[in-house]
């Protein structure tokens, strides 16, 4: 009637079940009746079937509020966290387990995917075949449960880790993660007197954070993909008090935490108290229009350079290939030298005066438009993110934790390049009127003056009606430009001239 003999045990010989049992009055509970006559009832299942009682969950006497997040949650949790070793779920019927249909039949779909069965006693089993096709239609429930569930769960292993002093989620540079359940994490051997050098620099008022991260790269401190640990992850190294054996966790400090320190703790106190001062009158903003922000392309590889803003000087860097450093001031000015060389014709100007207006017309609605897609993608993309960070760092499935690590690290990667992207496109528009293009048609006869004249704003805004990619190397700054179409097909029709001082490709 089950199909119990068709059904192999995971483990060992006899099939392993966990029981629910629920009451659905106080009363019954107090009277202790329905609760004995489903233990009867779960007794004789299991003896004449050969099966193993795991653990029994009991919802008895509560009230209905309570009944929100009774032990049918721990129950599916243990579900989960054991899902290798339990074959069946028993319930005295199924009015038992859920509320609803719906209900029921997510909870089921949730165990099968776990491979687990559920067996309502009351004979009201119905098989794996007859609603198959209705389970499709609630795998959008499902998710919903699980998603809600693992959120929920992950918090709660958390914060009962923080109370007991273990570092939840993922350990900073300097400690490692002992992927272990209730092991704190331990100070990472490999870069553990990093840590101490660069409280120790930091502390004495000699070092600036900047500098600090420039002398462990020399003596060979990495972050984890390998590369040059920045300023922004230095300064909270400098600030976190997990690195002398505390621990902050939901807004709550935990002075003593269970894990090794690393730096003693009137250490951190003076690196905290050297942030303050510091940080008094040296508050000075950058205040610095990158020009080819999001033009500027690697020669070498292609890849969008990021722009670095350094004491000694500011560069684009290419973070893909490492090779390519080009200072910032360097590129303006062949920008320049581009526009000295750019000479427009009568009939070209008169050409040009429609492509920005065009171009003007376009700008209003692409951007927003932009916009839009790059937030869609990245609430895509983090929700994706926390499903892994719950999976690596909720204490399951340690056996894949590689796997997860490996699908994790390129969405982190493609986040930051959005971020990127919404922080350039976000900033306030400074889309040129039709009365500015006027005066641009009038200077474009002498257009490199005109380009000279401009605030930086204004020229930013004015390389886009002709520019779509830069190309940079170490040696010649600016190879050659990519242009917009509009401004290719005056080029390309000899409408524009561009002298040969500056080449293109
Ligand atoms: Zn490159």
């Amino acid at each position: 009637m089950y199909g119990l003999e068709d059904i192999k045990p995971k483990t060992g010989t006899m099939l392993k079940s966990v029981c629910y049992k629920r009451v659905s009055t106080p009363n019954q509970a107090l009277t202790g009746h329905s609760l004995e006559v489903q233990d009867q009832l779960f007794q004789n299942f299991v003896s004449q079937n050969n099966i193993t009682i795991l653990k029994v969950f009991e919802d008895s006497g509560r009230s209905a509020r309570d009944l929100d997040r009774p032990d049918m949650e721990e129950l599916l949790d243990y579900c989960d966290d054991n899902a290798a070793t339990v074959d069946l779920v028993l319930v005295q019927d199924s009015s038992r387990l859920a509320r609803n249909v719906a209900d029921h039949l997510t909870v089921k779909a949730f165990l099968k995917k776990r491979n687990i069965k559920l067996i309502p006693l009351d004979g009201s089993y119905y098989g794996d075949t007859d609603e198959g096709d209705f389970l499709d239609v609630i795998v959008a429930a499902v998710n919903q449960l699980e998603s809600r569930r693992t959120g929920k769960k992950t918090k709660r292993i958390m914060k009962a880790l923080a109370e007991k002093g273990m570092k939840p989620g993922k350990s900073p540079l300097g400690f490692c993660n002992s992927f272990q359940k209730d092991k704190p994490i331990y100070p990472d051997p490999e870069r553990k007197h990093f840590i101490y050098k660069a409280y120790e620099m930091w502390i004495s008022g000699n070092h600036t954070v900047y500098s600090i991260t420039n002398i462990l790269y020399e003596q060979g401190l990495r972050n984890t993909s390998g590369g040059k640990v920045n300023k922004n992850t230095m300064t909270n190294i400098l600030k976190n008090i997990l690195y002398c054996g505390g621990l902050s966790y939901d807004g709550v400090i935990y002075e003593k935490a269970a894990h090794e320190p690393i730096v003693p703790v009137d250490w951190y106190k003076k690196s905290l108290l050297m942030f303050e001062k510091r940080n008094k009158g040296a508050n000075r903003t950058r205040k610095y229009t990158t020009l080819l922000a999001g033009y500027a392309h690697c020669l070498k590889c292609g890849s969008l350079m990021a722009a670095e803003y350094h004491p000694k000087g500011n560069y684009f860097r290419c973070k893909t290939c490492e090779k390519t450093y080009v200072s910032l001031e360097k590129a303006d000015k062949r920008v320049s030298a581009f526009f000295h060389g750019t000479v427009f014709t009568e009939k070209a100007l008169n050409n040009l005066r429609n492509v920005l207006l065009e171009v003007k017309q376009e700008q209003g609605t692409s951007v927003p438009e932009q916009l839009k897609t790059l937030r869609q993608r990245r609430d895509i993309l983090d929700k994706k993110m926390k499903v892994l960070e719950d999976k690596m760092f909720g204490g399951d499935e340690l056996v894949e934790s590689e796997r997860i690590k490996a699908r994790y690290q390129p969405l982190k990667e493609e986040l930051k390049q959005v971020d990127a992207q919404i922080i350039e496109m976000d900033k306030p528009s400074t889309n040129l009127k039709d009365s500015e293009i006027e005066k641009v048609i009038q200077g474009m006869k002498n257009i490199g003056e005109l380009y000279d004249a401009m605030t930086k704003v204004q020229q930013k805004q004015f390389l886009r009606f002709f520019i779509s990619k830069a190309f940079l190397e170490k040696e010649r700054t600016i190879t050659s430009f990519e242009f917009v179409p509009e401004f290719e097909a005056l080029v390309s029709r000899n409408l524009v001239r561009i002298r040969s001082n500056w080449l293109r490709r």
